[in-house]
C-alpha cells in the first residue's frame, strides 16, 4: 500500500513578500520577503521533492510520469493542481488569469488558471480585490488606459477563515497583511494589469494590458457575497448560521477541483473514493494514521491508500482533482 507523500516545499521571494511563514509554520524561508511556498507542485518553475519514504528524492513531476497509479491513473500530461501558501506583506499586483481555451492558443498550450483562497491569517480590516465595476468592455478599457484603478476595482473585506473562488477572467489581488492557502490549477500564467508603479531592481515589472483587456470578464464577477465565511458553512456549501461542526465541509466544487475543510475533534476517518487528495494542516495538532501532523504540513493521500484515520484537535484543508 502506498504511503502518505510529504514534500520539500519550494520558496519564492517576491517584492511584496513577508516573513510570517517562519513563525506560523516553522519553515526555513530564504528571506524576509518570502511571498510564496509552493507546498505541493509539479510545475517546472517549482517542482517539489518527496521528503521521505520509498520515493524520497523524487520530484512530484517524476512520480506523475512514472507512477501514475499513485494518482488513480488519471489522464493528462501534467499533475493537475498546485498548492501554495502566500504571505503578502504588501499588495500583490492587480491581475487576471486566462481560461484554458485562451491559454492554449496564446500561451504555448499552457493551462488557464482557476484558483481559490482560504484566508489563513490577516490583519484587522484586511481586504482583497475581487472583481471590477466597469459595466461594458469599453468602460473597462477606458478605466485601465486612464489608470483609474481605484474606480475600476472592487475591494471586499475579509477575515481569517474566509474562502473565495477566483474564476478565470476575474480581476483580483491579494492585499498586504493577508496570508492565504491557495489551491489552483497547475499553471503560472498571470496577466498583470497594474503594479502600483513599483520598481523591482530599479525597473517596473512587466504589465500585460492587451491580454488583460481580452480576458477580463465584463461585467465583472465578484461581490462581497462571493466571500464565504467558513465558520458558518454547512456541508452543502451554503452559508448558514450554524457554526462549523466536526467533520468534512465542502467549500467549493468546480470543473477542476473540490476543496473541503475538515475539522478533527478527537477522531475522523476519511474514506477516499478513487482519486488522490492533497491535505494541509492549518491549525491545531494531531496525527494521520500515526504520523504526527502540525500546522504547515502538506501531504498527498495517494490513490489506493484506503481509509485514513485522523486523530487530535486540528483543522485541515483537503482537496482533490475532478
Ligand atoms: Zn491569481
Amino acid at each position: 500500500m502506498a504511503s502518505l507523500l510529504f514534500f520539500e516545499p519550494v520558496f519564492k521571494t517576491m517584492i511584496w513578500g513577508g516573513n510570517r511563514m517562519r513563525a506560523a509554520f516553522g519553515y526555513d524561508i530564504p528571506a524576509d520577503n518570502t511571498g510564496e511556498c509552493w507546498a505541493i507542485s509539479a510545475h517546472k518553475n517549482g517542482d517539489c521533492t518527496v521528503a521521505a519514504g520509498e520515493y524520497k528524492g523524487a520530484k512530484l513531476s517524476e512520480l506523475w510520469d512514472k507512477h501514475r497509479e499513485l494518482f488513480g491513473d488519471l489522464s493528462g500530461d501534467r499533475f493537475p493542481l498546485l498548492l501554495k501558501v502566500i504571505d503578502a506583506k504588501d499588495d500583490l499586483s492587480i491581475q487576471v488569469h486566462p481560461d484554458d481555451d485562451y491559454a492554449k492558443v496564446h500561451e504555448n498550450g499552457s493551462l488557464g488558471k482557476t484558483e481559490c483562497w482560504y484566508i489563513l491569517d490577516c490583519e484587522p480590516d484586511s481586504a482583497l480585490v475581487v472583481g471590477h465595476n466597469a459595466k461594458t468592455r469599453e468602460e473597462l478599457c477606458k478605466l485601465i488606459d486612464e489608470h483609474k484603478f481605484k474606480e475600476l476595482i472592487r475591494e471586499v473585506p475579509v477575515k481569517k477563515g474566509d474562502f473565495v473562488q477566483i474564476d478565470p477572467g476575474t480581476v483580483h489581488a491579494i492585499k498586504g497583511g493577508v496570508m492565504i492557502l491557495e489551491t489552483q490549477q497547475n499553471s503560472d500564467i498571470t496577466y498583470r494589469v497594474y503594479d502600483y508603479d513599483r520598481l523591482q531592481n530599479g525597473k517596473p515589472r512587466d504589465l500585460h494590458i492587451e491580454q488583460s483587456k481580452a480576458v477580463i470578464k465584463v461585467p465583472g464577477a465578484g461581490t462581497a457575497g462571493d466571500v464565504m465565511s467558513t465558520e458558518s458553512v454547512c456541508a452543502s456549501g451554503t452559508v448558514t448560521s450554524t457554526p462549523l461542526t466536526a467533520g468534512l465541509h465542502n467549500l467549493v466544487s468546480c470543473k477542476y477541483y473540490t476543496v473541503n475543510k475538515l475539522n478533527v475533534k478527537g477522531s475522523f476517518t476519511l474514506e477516499p473514493s478513487g482519486v488522490f487528495y492533497m491535505a494541509s494542516c492549518i491549525e491545531g495538532t494531531g496525527s494521520a494514521d500515526g504520523t504526527p501532523i502540525k500546522p504547515g504540513d502538506h501531504f498527498i493521500i495517494p490513490a489506493g491508500y484506503g481509509r485514513l484515520s485522523f486523530s487530535g484537535d486540528m483543522t485541515l484543508i483537503i482537496s482533490n482533482p475532478e
